[in-house]
């Protein structure tokens, strides 16, 4: 089996951003992910027809400190479009020049293809979760669920949520398990429908002001998708708290009326529900990557600095930053 310098486990936003910067930097990388795309939580589904859903992240905007050149290199290669959706009223959370400017950032033609774009030119393994790893001499050997040896490597780079690494690098004795178990996730229940009769006239993006749906999305009013409407309604944290074991067709029968409340009319159309049990990271680990250079571990991911996909980009440069100045 080749030895490879880095095995970087996830092929999210921080993993793939990570890969890239080590790549580049003249090490050998591979990438495994258990998923059978790349893109964690920058997620799109199939719906009817031509219909495609970003049922995870919607927008990623230049609040996060990632600077500019990021959002040109998206826009020039194509992968990257801006997106002005008509709000239902102001939103209070981004503060940036939207509605005016071009604030808000999404994939084209859906958000997968932003990390797609990223995976090119590294070696991906997808469907291949690693369960277990061993150390011997200086050679990582990374293990799947059926014991299988997949990779071997002088560093192994974790970019999963915490709670996964933790389980990962505890029985390694990982130099900086307690600034990652500081680190924490709310889950989110999100529900997709696509409607058939296309109607007109529906804010792009709701804020409901109570009950269990916490914003809603046409996908139709992001650039480049179909002119159908189709639907993403992310519930509130603290509804996904309390229903976080629901089967989805129960999450379903409750989320879609508060739905259609929201938007003033009935809507129709199959409708299927995601449980994101780590969604949006709510205690982070305060650093901006945590690294152990005796044992060769390192650890990267949106909870190292927040709840946003700029802070996994900015965590996975940090973590290769790390690796390039102790291994250059
Ligand atoms: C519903 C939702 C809406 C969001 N909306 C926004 C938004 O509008 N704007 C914004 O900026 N951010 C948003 N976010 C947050 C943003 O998506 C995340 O911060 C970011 O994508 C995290 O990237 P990451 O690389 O740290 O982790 P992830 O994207 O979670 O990537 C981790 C990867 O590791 C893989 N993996 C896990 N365990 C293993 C294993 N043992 N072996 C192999 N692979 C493994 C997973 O399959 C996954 O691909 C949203 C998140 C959710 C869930």
């Amino acid at each position: 089996m080749i030895k490879f310098d880095i095995a970087v486990i996830g092929a999210g936003l921080a993993g793939l951003t990570a890969a890239n910067s080590l790549r580049e930097a003249g090490f050998s990388v591979i990438v495994m992910d258990k998923a059978r795309g790349p893109g964690g939580r920058l997620a799109t589904r199939r719906g009817e027809g031509a219909t495609r859903m970003d049922h995870g992240c919607q927008y990623l905007t230049d609040g996060t400190g990632l600077g500019p050149a990021f959002f040109q290199d998206g826009l020039d290669q194509g992968c990257l479009a801006t997106w002005s959706p008509a709000l239902s009223e102001p939103d209070p959370v981004e503060t940036g020049p939207y509605p005016s400017g071009a604030f808000w950032h999404v994939g084209l033609p859906t958000m997968s293809a932003i990390p797609k774009a990223m995976a090119q030119g590294l070696e991906v393994k997808l469907a291949c979760r690693v369960a277990g790893m061993r150390q011997v001499g200086d050679a990582w050997t990374l293990f799947d669920d059926s014991n299988i040896s997949i990779a071997t490597a002088t560093w192994v780079v974790s970019a999963i949520p915490s709670p996964q690494a933790l389980e990962l690098f505890k029985p390694h004795e990982f130099s900086e398990l307690e600034s990652m178990s500081k680190a924490g996730y709310d889950p989110n229940w999100t529900l997709m429908l696509v409607e058939q009769d296309t109607m007109a006239g529906d804010p792009d993006v709701i804020r409901p002001e109570s009950g269990p749906i916490a914003w809603i999305v046409n996908q139709r009013s992001k650039p480049g998708r179909p002119d159908v409407n189709a639907w993403v309604a992310q519930a509130t944290t603290i509804w996904s708290i309390d229903n976080l074991e629901l089967e989805p067709g129960a999450a379903i029968q409750q989320m879609l009326p508060a739905v259609s409340k929201a938007l003033g009319r009935d809507i129709h159309g199959e409708a299927t529900a995601h449980r994101w049990r780590y969604a949006f990271v709510n205690r982070t680990a305060g650093k901006p990557s945590l690294l152990d250079a005796r044992k060769h571990l390192a650890a990267c991911g949106d909870w190292c600095l927040g709840a946003k996909a700029g802070h996994a980009i900015r965590s996975g440069r940090s973590v290769a930053e790390g690796i390039i100045q102790l291994m250059g």
